[in-house]
């Protein structure tokens, strides 16, 4: 690891001047950061600490007036806050199943929104692979298996959070500051496929800073599964995030995301338009399911994962269909 300057700034401001430096990287948990750093993927000239900032900490809210998280609570926190579990109790659960309690208590939500990715190539120093200026993916001929099976075209890498698609699925908002700027931003349009940009994954600029994500209030029912290969802290085989609207037992407006699926949370269009204006049940459940994996392109190493995409989907889909709210 390169030697770098240490900086704690105590206001957003501050924090945007510092971090629009060249060579400066913002650090939160610095559980994504430091493994970077001692990868030697990056040697930043200044690292700039996001934890000297006041009023970035809190959860606040309920049910009722939805949810206002900010961008340093920590994935424990989240996990275990009454009010969190009360108004989005499949968010509590993402955050629960990310990792060991070690990490959780590191990882805060922006550090989990704008981690890189853990592509086994791009994370080698070694590996000079398309997202690192290279020629090559190397997942696509290479081992696969936990790689991209949508939009894999370009660059096999998924993208690392599990946290990402079920806030994608309840329609969250992050307020990103830049000194004395401040705007909305839809989670929806915060990740940057590798067919529009290689060199990033989300739309964030040199200090840009996530202030707070909001969770709207929602009457959707909602359901959650991260499937992995052992049951202690594992990285996902897939993820589906979903949340079910109703008017009366017909569904009027569904997201259905895929996490571990491709190099974004994807939204699973064909699975949506499967439900909406259905009745919500196990026929139309059904269906969504294959639609989800339809267009799949799976990799030499990872086919096999199409088959449980389904099987995860549709079982979310039957833990909304059997949420009280
Ligand atoms: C063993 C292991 C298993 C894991 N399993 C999972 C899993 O199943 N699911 C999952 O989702 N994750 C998983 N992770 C990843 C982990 O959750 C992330 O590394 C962590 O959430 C990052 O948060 P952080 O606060 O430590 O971010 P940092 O490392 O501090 O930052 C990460 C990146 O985000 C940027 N950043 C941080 N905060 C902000 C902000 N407020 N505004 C703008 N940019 C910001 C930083 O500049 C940096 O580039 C795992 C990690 C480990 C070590």
């Amino acid at each position: 690891m390169n030697a770098f300057e240490w900086v704690a700034p105590k206001t957003t401001e501050q924090v945007s001047e510092a971090a629009r430096a060249q060579g400066a990287v913002l650090k939160a948990g610095g559980v994504d950061l430091l493994d970077r750093l001692k990868n030697n993927l990056e040697a930043p000239s200044r690292v700039v600490s996001l934890q000297a900032l006041k009023g970035l900490g809190g959860i606040a809210g309920d049910a009722k007036a939805g949810l206002e998280l900010g961008a340093l609570v920590t994935l424990a926190q989240l996990a275990g806050d009454a009010r969190v579990r009360a108004a989005a109790p499949k968010l509590a659960e993402a955050c629960w199943h990310v990792a060991t309690p070690q990490v959780r208590n590191m990882a805060t939500l922006g550090g989990n929104l704008a981690q890189r990715t853990h592509c086994w190539y791009f994370r080698s120093e070694h590996d000079v692979c398309r997202r690192k200026g290279g020629s090559t993916c190397f997942a696509q001929r290479g081992d696969n298996e936990h790689h991209a099976l949508f939009g894999n075209g370009v660059c096999a890498s998924v993208h690392a959070s599990t946290v990402a698609p079920m806030l994608l699925a309840l329609e969250a908002v992050l307020t990103v500051e830049n000194g004395k700027s401040s705007r909305q931003l839809r989670l929806e349009d915060f990740f940057v496929p590798p067919e529009k940009d290689l060199s990033r994954e989300n739309v964030l600029q040199p200090g840009d800073v996530i202030t707070r994500v909001r969770v709207p209030p929602s009457r959707a029912k909602t359901g959650y599964l991260k499937q992995t290969a052992k049951e202690s802290f594992d990285w996902p085989l897939a993820v589906a995030a979903v949340a079910v609207e109703l008017d009366g037992a017909t569904c009027k407006r569904a997201a259905v995301v895929l996490g571990a699926a491709a190099p974004v949370p994807l939204r699973a269009r064909a699975a949506e338009a499967a439900l909406v204006g259905k009745p919500f049940g196990p026929d139309s459940i059904r269906e969504a399911a294959k639609a989800a994996v339809q267009g799949a392109s799976p990799l030499s190493g990872n086919g096999y994962r199409v088959p449980v995409f389904e099987v995860v989907v549709r079982r979310a889909l039957e833990q909304a269909l059997e949420a009280k709210s």
